[in-house]
């Protein structure tokens, strides 16, 4: 039994590398993107396990006991090598990179592939990049380079055009519902779910530094407010004085979701404690040109965090116009 096993969402992508692997068709460079919370790295380290596993065959998994698979759960396979940011550094040093690449130039240990990582990708900087693009342009025989990044725009195009490309979904919401109730326990996920972009293990990320059970109250707050039920000067105070920049994050993921429901008519929207048919009129009753303007101002509510603007009426800028149905948005200024 391998001590590293896949994510139920990667197995599609999976089967698809796999079947590249029997037929000995794996490319010299792969390139494994998609969002934060996907769980990119843990599948690139099950692959690597997988390609030097002496037993595994077809879409199964590394053994985990083999003598190659025990050195790669040691960190002690001398033909793999991964590359990422060394503590108390922000990126991943030229010098580092050609390590590797003088590791990958020389004749295998075991006599199989070798194999680099680099986690994340986006961490080189152009220098480093630069030197991995020579490795790159010239693949020593039977190396296998992996990158992953949840940020392929940040790496030069010319190393993009070089990397097959695998890419990393998250679960449908439902299936990802059922993974965390079933895994982490039955809370309330879907709020933590919708800021995680749809990505589980960000949503778990959130929940343990104590951030769902806040989402959810952000949620029930301006629910009582558009009710008329909360002051929003009483909640801005809260707000400014709790994590601040969670609640912006938040309310910028929310407007976006109403924009994006109007704009294509698929309103499909809750908010905890309001009546559905009340809120969708609610809804109904903004105008278009009103939430992008409002949108506006959460953004630039944002950027005036980090100023010594004073929180409370930045706080109030974004939350009293919930009271009057977005009618009119409330100066901020810069
Ligand atoms: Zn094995």
């Amino acid at each position: 039994m391998s001590a590293l096993t896949l994510y139920p969402w990667q197995e599609p992508a999976w089967r698809t590398l796999m079947s590249t692997l029997e037929s000995d068709r794996l490319p010299h460079s792969l390139l494994i993107t998609g969002p934060e919370g996907v769980g990119k790295q843990r599948f690139a380290l099950v692959l690597v396990a997988r390609i030097f596993c002496q037993q595994a065959k077809g879409e199964e998994l590394a053994c985990g006991c083999c003598g190659n698979c025990l050195l790669i759960a040691a960190e002690s396979h001398p033909d793999y090598v991964c590359l990422t940011v060394e503590e108390d550094k922000t990126r991943i040093a030229v010098q580092q990179v050609r390590d590797m690449i003088g590791h990958l130039g020389m004749k295998s240990y075991r006599g199989a592939e070798k194999v680099a990582l680099v986690y994340p990708a986006d961490a080189m900087n152009a220098s480093s990049a630069n030197s991995l693009l020579k490795t790159l342009e010239e693949p020593t025989d039977r190396t296998l380079l992996i990158l992953v990044t949840a940020r392929p725009s940040r790496l030069p195009a010319t190393i993009l055009s070089r990397c097959q490309k695998m890419e990393i979904k998250p679960p449908g919401r439902e299936a990802a519902l059922d993974w965390l109730a079933k895994e982490h326990g039955g809370a309330n996920w879907g709020p933590a779910l919708a800021f995680a972009g749809g990505a589980p293990l960000k949503a778990v990320e959130l929940n343990k530094a104590g951030y769902a059970a806040r989402i959810v109250s952000l949620e029930q707050q301006i629910g009582a407010i558009v009710a008329g039920r909360a002051d929003p000067t009483t909640v801005a105070f809260e707000w400014a004085g709790k994590n601040p920049a969670l609640c912006l994050e938040w309310l910028k993921m929310w407007t976006g979701h109403l924009i994006r429901g109007r704009s294509l008519g698929t309103l499909d929207i809750s908010l905890d404690g309001v009546d559905g048919e009340k809120l969708e009129s609610f809804i109904q009753n903004i105008e278009l040109k009103m939430i992008f303007k409002y949108m506006d101002d959460v953004n630039r509510a944002f950027r005036l965090l980090e100023t010594t603007v004073n929180k409370q009426s930045l706080m109030e800028a974004v939350l009293i116009p919930w009271a009057h149905g977005l009618k009119r948005v409330l100066p901020i200024a810069e």
